[in-house]
């Protein structure tokens, strides 16, 4: 294994670690400011940190190739922007950038739907302030690494998966409301397990579909008038005079309405409601949002069969994973199950 000492010459002055995470339930709803339930993985992002006699420099074990990184000359298209974005944005807010060596070490597949971009974002910001002494609330560091990513990178994302890889702790689903950002950690009872499982199709890009939605979502607002769409009730969309706009209407709120359930059972324990509410969640994925695809279909419908209380597709959709809930006891031969009715599915995490 490669170590800081055998890229730097020097032992690291500090060691950060930021988590991937999986939605659990809310998927579409921070586009109305609601309700979301990531989960942080076991698996992340390690970065390390020591001084340098000047410039900054980045090595990451999945790329082998040491970078030195201008923080004046912006975006290069390549993985180091999301080392040099992070920076970026904590120097506009005043942080000091010292010459330094950072490295990176994952254990996460990058580009699955997991969120690596985040966790090398909140890793580095960790990085940075550990080696500085420059303190930073977690929900502060989040909202820099929101800010690189949509600025810097140029990617539209919310505050989900920064808020979920920064303030998330191990074990618990984070509760988040993405318009006030406020938060609560939700312990998984023992005996449950959160599976997270590629379905062997990669994510396809979204661009145009996510706008899409988006577009829709803008139209109904703009019909409905000056009352949120977030704090409507659900036969709202009924209303609306375009097919296409209630159907993505139907979703976001019901959505909002299964993820309060969700979270709700979680906190009572009551593992059967929040299975039925992720299969329900799925559906309405797939016929209202339309953002699901045969593979993801047959992957959550393996992953039933095979005794999951609850699976759905989780992220962006086209593509990537999905989420099972299942019993810590049966991990094993559900996965056996699975993987041998969908040959081309791989686990990111069991
Ligand atoms: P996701 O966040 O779902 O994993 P993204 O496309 O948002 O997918 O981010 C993936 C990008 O993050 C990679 O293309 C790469 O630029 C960067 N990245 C992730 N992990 C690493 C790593 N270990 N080393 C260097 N860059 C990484
Ligand atoms: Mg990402």
């Amino acid at each position: 294994m490669t170590s800081h000492e055998d890229v730097f010459g020097q032992e690291a002055a500090a060691t950060c670690f930021a988590p991937g995470r999986v939605n659990l339930i809310g998927e579409y709803t921070d586009l109305i400011g609601g309700n979301v339930l990531p989960m942080p993985l076991t698996k992340g992002i390690t970065v390390t940190v020591g001084p340098a006699l000047s410039g900054v420099h980045a090595f990451s074990t999945a790329e082998e190739t040491k970078i030195e990184i201008n923080l004046g000359e912006g975006k290069k298209n390549h993985w180091a922007d999301y080392v040099a974005g992070p920076l970026v944005m904590a120097e506009k807010a005043g942080a000091t950038i010292p010459p330094m060596n950072l490295m990176v070490e994952s254990d996460l597949p990058a580009g699955a739907g997991v969120s690596s971009s985040a966790a090398l974002e909140v890793a580095t910001l960790k990085a940075l302030f550990a080696f500085t002494g420059q303190g930073h609330s977690n929900t502060d560091i989040a909202l820099l690494a929101q800010k690189a990513e949509n600025e810097f990178c140029g990617v539209k994302c919310g505050i989900m998966d920064q808020m979920a890889v920064s303030v998330g702790n191990q074990g618990h689903a984070l509760a988040l409301n993405c318009e006030t950002l406020e938060w609560d950690q939700v312990a998984l009872p023992k005996g449950w397990s959160i599976a997270v499982i590629h379905c062997g199709e990669a994510r396809q890009l979204t661009d145009g579909a996510y706008n899409e939605r988006r577009a829709a979502l803008d139209e109904a607002a703009a019909e409905i008038g000056p009352i949120s769409l977030r704090s409507q009730s659900i036969d709202v969309a009924e209303k609306l005079s375009d097919p296409l706009v209630v159907r993505r209407v139907r979703h976001v709120l019901s959505e909002q309405a299964r993820t309060l359930r969700a979270t709700e059972a979680l906190r009572a324990g009551d593992m059967s409601l929040l299975g039925k509410l992720m299969n329900e969640s799925h559906e309405s994925l797939r016929t209202n949002f339309e953002v699901s695809t045969g593979s993801l279909d047959r992957l959550v419908a393996a992953a039933r069969d095979a005794g999951a209380f609850g699976a759905r597709l989780t992220g962006a959709g086209f593509g990537g994973c999905i989420v099972a809930l299942v019993a810590e006891s049966e991990r094993e031969s559900w996965w056996h199950a699975v993987s041998t009715e969908c040959p081309a599915a791989w686990a990111v995490e069991l």
